[in-house]
């Protein structure tokens, strides 16, 4: 039987993106998985064309037809100049919730390996500090707007337990800082706590996020589901990151409705820009996340094992693993190549 091809719309990015995105493209190709790409840009160089938002026409009519994007980091100024392309493309397509799962990995050496972390953060995508609702009140006052709303709450609650049942997972902590605002994250955890009555096969608790952050640090084993706002999700899924080997191994989905999203945690790194140092292992992640999204679970399951016998072996240890600049560091593109001999 041969398989209908899909098209995915491909963001390489700004940084280290391209060659990240690369080392995904030529391992899903080996793999053998029907996909085509349709490359499009997106962030810096959008930037510097003077497309305002980041994200070309282009590449909207793009992710509108394909409905899946592979996207490497995109970067955005820090502190001053335009609103990030990033949060243009997930609010564009309403990609509501990030997830953004870590687990102890076999030759990935970690203070916590042993400990059998393996837990998922799905933030909420759209709202909150990040709706980009921002302005100076008065010079020298500045004014970030905090939206929240019960419909937004709903939706990645839902999509949580959703996800629970479907990844046979036991329990779903909500983080928020409720203690401090009641109403805007208050809303998160009063939702989180109806929602939960429809789902009592799953145990749900709510946890504070300064806590969380505490817990994360003593007791990670102890997470199996957070559910959280949207830039405590962002600060926290960094930190969970670390528990497994860093940013270079965090994988994410941006989900929404109608469009899917992929893409590393990680930014876009610009000290390791086309040197061929980086760990590629966050964007292969997020594409085997995509390859299920797509069906395509052979090649997934492929592609997974793969990169899980490279770890094993190894073989994977760029800069960030053993030291930039170490004899023992691997360079991106032999790590790929070891992953592709493992397929
Ligand atoms: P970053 O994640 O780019 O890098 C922080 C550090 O993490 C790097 O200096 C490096 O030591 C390490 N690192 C990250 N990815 C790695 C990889 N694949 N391999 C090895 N080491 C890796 O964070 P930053 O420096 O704060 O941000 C740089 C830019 O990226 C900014 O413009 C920011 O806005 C953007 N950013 C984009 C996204 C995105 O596109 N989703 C996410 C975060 C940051």
């Amino acid at each position: 039987m041969t398989t209908a091809t899909k098209t995915v719309t491909v963001i390489p990015g700004d940084g280290i993106g391209p060659e990240c995105v690369k080392s995904a493209q030529e391992i899903i190709a080996a793999s053998g998985a029907a996909i085509s790409w349709d490359e499009q840009i997106a962030g810096a160089s959008a930037f510097r064309q003077g497309i305002a938002s980041g994200v070309p026409d282009a590449t909207i009519e793009s992710v509108h037809k394909t409905r899946c994007v592979l996207k490497g980091p995109l970067e955005t100024p820090v502190g001053f100049g335009e609103k990030s392309a990033n949060v243009t493309l997930r609010k564009l397509f309403e990609t509501y919730a990030n997830i953004r799962p870590v687990r102890e990995l076999p030759g990935v050496v970690t203070p916590y390996s042993g400990r059998g972390i393996d837990l998922v953060v799905i933030r909420e995508n759209v709202e909150d500090l990040y709706a980009g609702i921002e302005h100076m009140q008065t010079p020298g006052v500045a004014q970030c707007l905090k939206l929240i709303s019960r419909k937004g709450c709903e939706k990645v609650v839902r999509l949580a337990f959703e996800f629970a049942r479907a990844e046979g997972r036991k329990s779903i902590a909500c983080a928020t800082k409720s203690n401090i605002m009641k109403m805007t994250e208050g809303l998160l955890k009063r939702t989180f706590e109806e929602v939960a009555k429809e789902y009592p096969d799953i145990e749900s608790w709510h946890v504070i996020i300064d806590n969380c952050a505490h817990q994360l640090v003593k007791k990670p084993e102890q997470f199996d589901i957070i559910v959280t706002t949207n830039m405590n999700g962002d600060i926290i899924s960094d930190l969970t990151s670390a528990l497994v080997g860093g940013l270079g191994f965090a994988p994410s989905a941006n989900i929404g409705n109608d469009v899917a999203i992929f893409e590393a945690v990680h930014g876009s790194a610009p000290k390791y820009a086309g040197k061929n140092v980086i760990n590629p292992s966050a964007v292969i992640g997020s594409a085997i996340m995509m390859l299920r999204h797509l069906g395509e679970y052979e090649a997934a399951e492929k592609v997974e094992n793969a990169m899980l016998v490279t770890f094993e072996e190894g073989k994977h240890k760029t800069g960030d693993v053993v030291g930039y600049g170490s004899p023992e560091a691997t360079s991106t593109t032999a790590f790929t190549e070891a992953i592709i001999a493992n397929l």
